[in-house]
């Protein structure tokens, strides 16, 4: 099958033009480049991807370092794996050699040899993702589908390449679930049966990887589904014998996107997945994903706010005790909760922090106190302190009503 037209259709312009130049330049190396995985699959769907990822039967950094000399791309070359990322303007182009891998043991990362594409293809998780297209001169457009991947699009079938697939890899387990999910495919039956007895295998996978997929699954539009479908399968407890996919889950997920950027979205998604747990569950869920600091205290601020909230939870709150009450929390701890919380006052409370209280300054500042007389030290900071609860509770507007309360307040004066 050829699908040059299509691939003329698909692609914008000018990076079709990059395409065509860098599989020129490979060609009068005799190297061969082909377009794989994603963006194959969606363009015989029909969805937009402009995220190539391109294979070279060569050497992909050396051609990755030649277009970079001549074009207009900045390169980011890593020699040990065989890829480069050539960054233009407005496009990203990732190059790979062409690999052959194997698994030592279950879980492990693979050992990696040059290859031919048929080694690159065989390598991959699902029949759907293992097509390449030809981009060479010579057979411009060629669609290699050496796994069944078009009949299983057209079937709508997510299936493994071979029966030990989750096993070498459980994070295909994941994997599986998203595509299933994005594309409202079905397991093929024996891919069904093994990923259901793969199960116990992400055990087998390292922390840094499932929070990698837990990532990829946050990027995706409705991540609940995806989430839901893993607890029901049994995949989340499998991580933490704590996580469940449940409603309250996909409730709060598609709030925070209806409210957040997207840049905010995978914190809160975290924070809502371990929002029942104990801080002693939250503290294995952060070992077993080796979360970065700042995630982790956001979670960590989550939870501790969480069983703080009935504090918050009384209407007559002066603005000041409520600055107090939530100044030491991170802003997207205290936007978790003000989404979850089930009591209004509260929600209200957290809301008026987020949108005003954290930003009310006192008009005067160090400098101007020692210009009244006030020395630096304890006592400068407590009426610094001071001003700043006036401030936020109305007691003070301008800044001679702080100069009055300043000087008001300085027993030395
Ligand atoms: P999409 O989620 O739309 O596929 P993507 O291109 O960002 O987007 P990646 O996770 O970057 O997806 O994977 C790129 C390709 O690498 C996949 O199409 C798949 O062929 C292959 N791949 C990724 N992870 C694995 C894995 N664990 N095992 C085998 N192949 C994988």
């Amino acid at each position: 099958m050829n699908l040059a037209r299509q691939i003329e259709q698909y692609l914008p312009q000018p990076l079709l033009a990059l395409v065509k130049d860098i599989s020129g330049q490979a060609a009068k190396q005799r190297e061969r480049v082909y377009l794989v995985g994603g963006v194959v699959r969606d363009l015989l769907l029909g969805y937009p991807n402009f995220d190539l990822d391109l294979v070279v039967e060569g050497d992909a950094v050396r051609l990755a370092q030649r277009v970079a000399e001549t074009g207009q791309a900045r390169l980011l070359a890593h020699h040990r794996f065989g890829t480069a990322k050539l960054r233009y303007e407005n496009f990203i182009l990732d190059l790979a050699t062409a690999r052959k891998e194997t698994y030592a043991r279950p879980g492990a990362l693979p050992a990696v040899t040059p290859g031919t594409l048929k080694d690159d293809l065989i390598r991959r998780d699902f029949s759907i993702n293992a097509m390449a297209i030809s981009l060479a001169p010579n057979d411009y457009g060629e669609l290699i589908d050496t796994h069944q991947g078009r009949t299983d699009l057209e079937h709508r079938l997510i299936r493994i390449l071979h029966p030990g697939s989750f096993t070498d890899d459980a994070t295909r387990i994941l994997r599986a679930v998203c595509y299933e999910q994005r594309f409202g495919f079905k397991f093929e039956t024996q891919t069904a049966r093994l990923l259901k007895r793969g199960i116990p295998m992400l055990d087998t996978i390292s922390g840094d990887r499932i929070r990698h997929e837990l990532e990829h699954i946050f990027e995706e539009k409705r991540p609940e589904l995806v989430i839901k479908r893993l607890g029901d399968l049994g995949a989340l407890h499998r991580i933490h014998s704590s996580l469940a996919g449940d409603g309250w889950i996909a409730e709060k997920f598609d709030k925070a996107r209806r409210h957040k950027k997207p840049a905010q979205l995978p914190p809160l998604y975290f924070c809502f997945l371990v929002y029942s747990f104990s801080e002693n569950e939250l503290g294995q869920f952060l070992t077993r994903l080796n979360l970065p600091a700042k995630l982790s205290r956001i979670m960590r601020d989550t939870l501790h706010l969480k069983t703080s909230l009935r504090l918050l939870d009384r209407p007559s709150l002066k603005h000041s005790e409520i600055h107090c009450l939530l100044r030491e929390y991170q802003p997207l701890a205290i936007q978790a909760n003000a989404m979850a919380t089930e009591s209004p006052t509260a929600r209200r409370s957290l809301q008026l922090f987020l949108t005003k209280l954290r930003y009310v300054r006192t008009s005067l500042d160090g400098e101007e106190l020692k210009k009244l007389g006030i020395s630096a030290g304890p006592e400068m900071g407590k009426v610094l302190e001071r001003l700043h609860k006036a401030k936020l509770d109305g007691e003070v507007r301008t800044r001679a009503d702080e100069k009055k309360l300043a000087l008001s307040l300085s027993p030395k004066l």
